[in-house]
């Protein structure tokens, strides 16, 4: 027997929808590209996605086609998302700061007809024109006085092209499943792969992190995601903003320290995400300067592990909660997320700080388990680490193009490459990426460990461990560090720091000084590279 609700297609058309008819005077500050603070409503937002989606058509962009994007969190990137996919075809969302060969690698792998892109990047694309095999015109994101001269051909200017329509559209109703949003991961091996997304998947993850234990987030926030949009999606919160009515800041091209404290002063902002190198500027800039976050309440980590050093001067110096989230490219991005439930809640300060260094637990909808070597299930002891492996309605089943071959195993499980535990409680913790696990004498040590307790030393700013040969052992950790501005590294007693805090044998052989840690498109630490540059160290064997 089948149940007698309507068939409401979940897609992303009505998320918009809903945002403009139930809360349009919300607003979206945007500090631009051009330079000044832009601001409109909801509503606005939505005459103009439906503007651009009339203006798609008229090019004859198809259902299914896919149009790309090279663009900071602007209003506008935000109306080329919801106009692309409102219309049927799929927003691909290209992460500029890749090396030009990836940009063009995946534009011509997507078959991406039409390029969006900001100001910023037009010189980038000139020099990337020839390459792109599909592209039938380059729309720059701005108005006609700031249009550039460029070597490009087939150049619109977006105002122009919204212009022209006078947005009487209807959203069509599309297949749920259809696909609607495509990002390719930055993969440090291989080529990047393309995840597609579907408005269903996205629909579902929006409703997921507006429950009040995932992002925290209500109507009465403002809400600033400098995570890119071009990484996983600003991990929802785009999607977010509009399903709640909360207000919605873009930071555009600004990351340093001091623009973030300003955006966050000026805004009221109340809730904020991002990766943790960018909270290194945004608290160096407090520090320097002694200054507040008065209206922040909230600030997401992600992306990579965030240290207990970092979490604790956000809690305790600056009276804002940190959400320790897990996520992929391939899970939409959420995956766990660091609230505390009825036990935790309960715990001290001292142990709750603790935990938060954990990723947190999966919402409804997200499936974990952690294996070993021979698939079987570990136990959730908090202790024993394994393969993490994920299941739900938005976890990646298979790649763009089937690059990559099957994603899932025969039950359906996504191997994320990650190496977790999980605990009595519900909560997982990343220890490291299976590639980056130091393999010592048959036993595993992780690096994110390592790493977290060195920079809790007071002379240290960031630290990298990467596994070196070793001919008894296998392999050895290697310790590198930048130290902290004015700070002399003293290795014996970094050594003893950290013999405090980590096994014995868990030490690391070596530890070697660096100006700065080399870091991927999306903020984490790049091993690969670091792994090429001290192949040619030796470990002191004695
Ligand atoms: P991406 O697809 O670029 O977002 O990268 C996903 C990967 O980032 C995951 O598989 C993890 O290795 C890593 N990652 C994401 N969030 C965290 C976190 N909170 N702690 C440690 N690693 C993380």
């Amino acid at each position: 027997m089948q149940g007698l609700m309507q068939d409401w297609p979940l897609l992303i058309s009505r998320i918009i929808e809903h945002g403009a008819r139930c809360h349009g005077s919300s607003e979206i500050v945007t500090y631009t590209v051009e330079g000044e603070v832009h601001r409109y409503t909801f509503a606005e937002c939505h005459m103009r996605s439906k503007k651009l989606a009339q203006a798609l058509e008229r090019f004859g962009i198809r259902h299914g086609d896919r149009v790309a994007t090279l663009a900071w969190n602007t209003y506008r990137h935000v109306e080329a998302w919801y106009g692309i996919s409102g219309m049927g075809a799929v927003t691909h969302t290209v992460n500029p700061k890749l090396f030009s060969e990836q940009i063009a690698y995946i534009i011509n792998h997507a078959e991406d007809r039409l390029l969006f892109l900001d100001l910023s990047f037009v010189s980038m694309v000139e020099g990337l024109a020839e390459r792109l095999e599909n592209i039938e015109a380059f729309v720059i994101m701005t108005d006609p006085d700031h249009m550039p001269a460029t070597s490009l051909t087939n150049v619109i200017c977006y105002e122009t092209l919204l212009e022209a329509e006078d947005g009487a559209y209807s959203w069509p109703v599309l297949d749920e499943n259809a696909a609607a949003g495509l990002c390719y991961t930055s993969g440090t091996t291989g080529n990047p792969k393309g995840v597609l997304y579907s408005h269903r998947s996205n629909f579902l993850h929006t409703w997921s992190a507006a429950a009040a234990d995932t992002l925290g987030a209500t109507a009465r926030d403002t809400i600033m995601p400098i995570v890119p949009m071009f990484h996983a999606n600003a991990w929802g919160i785009p999607y977010l903003a509009f399903a709640l009515g909360a207000r919605l800041v873009l930071n555009g091209p600004n990351f340093d320290g001091q623009m973030i404290h300003q955006m966050i002063q000026d805004q009221a902002v109340t809730i904020t995400a991002a990766v943790p190198t960018l909270w290194l500027g945004l608290l160096d800039h407090l520090r320097k300067s002694g200054l507040k976050v008065d209206s922040l309440k909230n600030v997401i980590i992600g992306g990579a592990a965030a240290p207990a050093n970092m979490i604790e001067a956000f809690e305790t110096e600056y009276d804002v909660q940190v959400c320790h989230a897990w996520g992929m490219t391939e899970t939409s991005p959420i995956g766990t997320i660091g609230t505390l439930n009825g036990v935790t809640a309960q715990w001290s300060r001292d142990e709750q700080l603790k935990l938060k260094v954990k990723q947190g637990r999966p919402p409804l909808g997200v499936e974990l388990k952690v294996i070993d070597d021979d698939g079987k299930e570990l136990p959730k002891d908090g202790k024993t680490f394994g393969h993490l492996m994920v299941r739900g309605p938005w976890v990646a089943r298979r790649y763009f193009r089937d690059e990559g071959g099957d994603m899932l195993d025969p039950q359906g499980w996504f191997d994320t490459g990650d190496v977790a535990t999980l605990d009595p409680n519900g909560y997982m913790q990343i220890t490291d990426r299976a590639k980056d696990v130091i393999k010592s004498g048959g036993e595993w040590i992780s690096s994110i460990e390592l790493e977290n307790a060195a920079v809790e030393h007071p002379s240290v700013a960031e630290a990298a461990v990467i596994g070196l040969p070793h001919p008894k052992w296998d392999e050895r950790p290697l310790l590198i560090l930048v130290a902290a501005d004015g700070a002399t590294i003293d290795k014996p007693e970094i050594l003893e720091f950290l013999a405090g805090k980590v096994a014995k044998w868990w030490l690391p052989d070596a530890i070697v000084m660096v100006d700065e840690i080399p870091h991927t498109a999306t903020g984490k630490i790049r091993k690969t590279e670091l792994r090429e540059q001290f192949r040619d160290f030796e470990l002191p064997t004695a």
